[in-house]
């Protein structure tokens, strides 16, 4: 982790920390750094900060390095961490708000990280239109967005052969409810997409 001036840092994005506080709906003070929630990450080894150090870097107001980090797109939201954390910090939310938080300010994520940002944003997309995710639409997304057009036809081919795999979309009754629910979550964060 960077070295930085703590009090300046605390004081200078005190508006962060308490909106992250507020939008994750997380207890992030209480965290005392026992580590247990990096302990049992099982993705904490391809993170830049691991869990702990990213609620520490909350708490410390460090806003500029942690909407930049990888780590905020490769958590899986597997929960494995609240699980162990005996202050109840759910990261998952944590990690969840930071990732709305760079996507409203246009910070983008680098390296493999920019590819899970184009699957995320393309599988909330399809849910968006559909009610549900359609993995045809999902991956041609993902492949122009990436630039790797052919990425997973070796698998798709195969899945399409034993019927896993619709060409065409197919809309949930109740779509339009689903639409509207993202509508409103717009509208909530200011008309962001
Ligand atoms: S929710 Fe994210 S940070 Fe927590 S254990 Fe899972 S991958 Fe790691
Ligand atoms: S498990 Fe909870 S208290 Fe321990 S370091 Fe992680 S977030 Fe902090």
């Amino acid at each position: 982790m960077e070295s930085i001036n703590v009090n300046e840092s605390i004081s200078k994005n005190a508006d962060f920390i308490e909106q992250i506080g507020v939008e994750s709906g997380q207890p992030v003070q209480k965290c005392y750094q026992c580590g247990k929630c990096t302990a049992g990450c099982p993705l904490a080894f391809e993170m830049d900060y691991p869990p702990h150090q990213v609620i520490r870097m909350v708490q410390l107001g460090m806003k500029d390095a942690l909407l930049k980090s990888n780590t905020i797109w490769i958590c899986s939201s597997c929960s494995t961490c609240s699980t162990r954390c005996p202050c109840n910090v759910e990261i998952a939310h944590v990690m969840e708000s930071l990732r709305i938080m760079a996507g409203r300010s246009g910070t983008a994520p680098a390296g493999k990280a920019k590819y899970v940002e184009v699957m995320y944003n393309a599988l909330l997309s399809t849910v968006e239109k559909y009610g549900r995710t359609y993995e045809v639409g999902l991956v041609m997304q993902n492949n122009l967005k990436s630039g790797k057009l052919f990425n997973g036809a070796d698998m798709g081919l195969p899945m399409f052969q034993r019927g896993k795999l619709k060409l065409m979309p197919s809309k949930v009754q109740g779509a339009a409810e689903v639409a509207r629910i993202f509508a409103e979550v717009r509208k909530m964060e200011g008309g962001v997409k």
